[in-house]
């Protein structure tokens, strides 16, 4: 590999959370070529000096190492597995990072055919959101060879501060799951408990703070709680997202059987926003669905 400032990276895929993980490799002193299947999905970081390519051959063949932010696991199937993709492109590097949030058994699969043509792929699924993607304090789980978690960690510390090796390929996608089912149970948690209080007159804003000093304290109270209470439904983690996340939560407790009661019971309020076209809406507006459910609403949807 060259040194950091001369290392390519390959990225493909620049929506929410890409398109800053690409702007901070490049503010980091690395060459970025990227790609995404919108053109014009990549403009705004021409100045920043990511190179914007046509196709991904164009970003990945001279690639140091390869970096994916797609949505889904026919996504990152498609760009390993597709005319132009990796098996048939193998990076110069032969390393490849999806970042993606995808199925941990397709994780495996991937991982395999990739090493049958000299290619490590590792999966590092992140949490962090679009705000620590912007201010590059990612938490990166890791999965897959030791020896590429080595090589990659110049690239992933250009984009998080909290890195962690966590075990063979899929490990990663398998904590980052257990990361989702947690958030999601949490939201509903607190979306209850805001709906009971508003119910009984309780000053809503007031009850946060007492609850952010006590132990039903969370990360989701704190951050998105506000947002809950005061209606505020502008996209952060969107719900269509968070439903994705749930579902491979629930195929992955199918193929190893672990009954979730809560996460599918969470699950289904996810269904209710995303049947009343919410699914565009931040992770807080599941607070919207006990809107509907009790017939009353908060300050900002009166
Ligand atoms: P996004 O939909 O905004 O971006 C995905 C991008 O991939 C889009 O620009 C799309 O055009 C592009 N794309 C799709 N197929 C492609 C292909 N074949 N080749 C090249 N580009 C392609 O999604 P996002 O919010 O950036 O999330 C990306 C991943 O990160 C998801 O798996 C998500 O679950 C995960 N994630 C998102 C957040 C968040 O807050 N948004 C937080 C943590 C993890």
């Amino acid at each position: 590999m060259n040194n950091q400032t001369s290392a390519v990276v390959g990225f493909l895929g620049l929506g929410v959370m890409g398109r800053e993980m690409a702007r901070n490799l490049a503010q980091a002193g690395f060459t970025v070529r990227a790609f995404d299947i919108v053109p014009g999905a990549g403009d705004a970081l021409r100045p920043f000096g990511v190179e914007i390519v046509d196709d991904i051959p164009a970003a990945v063949s001279d690639a140091d190492i390869v970096i994916s932010m797609l949505p889904d696991t026919p996504q990152v199937d498609d760009i390993v597995q597709g005319p132009d993709g990796l098996l048939a492109n193998p990076p110069r590097g032969k390393l490849y990072v999806d970042m993606s949030t995808i199925a941990p058994e397709a994780t495996r699969r991937l991982s395999q055919q990739l090493a049958a043509v000299g290619v490590t792929m590792l999966d590092a699924p992140v949490s962090g959101g679009p705000v620590g993607a912007k201010n590059a304090t990612l938490t990166i789980m890791v999965g897959g060879e030791a020896d590429g978690f080595a090589r990659a960690n110049p690239f992933l510390r250009a984009m998080g501060t909290t890195l962690n090796h966590v075990g063979a390929s899929g490990a990663g996608q398998t904590v980052k799951l257990c990361n989702q089912l947690i958030c999601g149970i949490n939201i509903q948690a607190i979306c209850e408990a805001l709906a009971l209080a508003r119910a009984w007159g309780i000053d809503l804003a007031q009850m946060r703070e007492v609850l952010l000093g006590g132990s039903a304290a969370s990360w989701m109270l704190d951050k998105l709680g506000v947002a809950m209470i005061e209606g505020d439904a502008s996209a952060g983690f969107r719900i269509d997202l968070m439903m994705k996340d749930l579902r491979l939560v629930l195929e992955a407790a199918q193929k190893h059987p672990v009954p979730l009661p809560a996460t599918a019971l969470v699950a289904t309020q996810y269904q209710n926003a995303q049947a009343y076209g919410e699914g565009a809406n931040g992770n807080q507006a599941l607070f919207k669905v006990y809107d509907r459910l009790t017939g009353q609403q908060t300050a900002a949807t009166n």
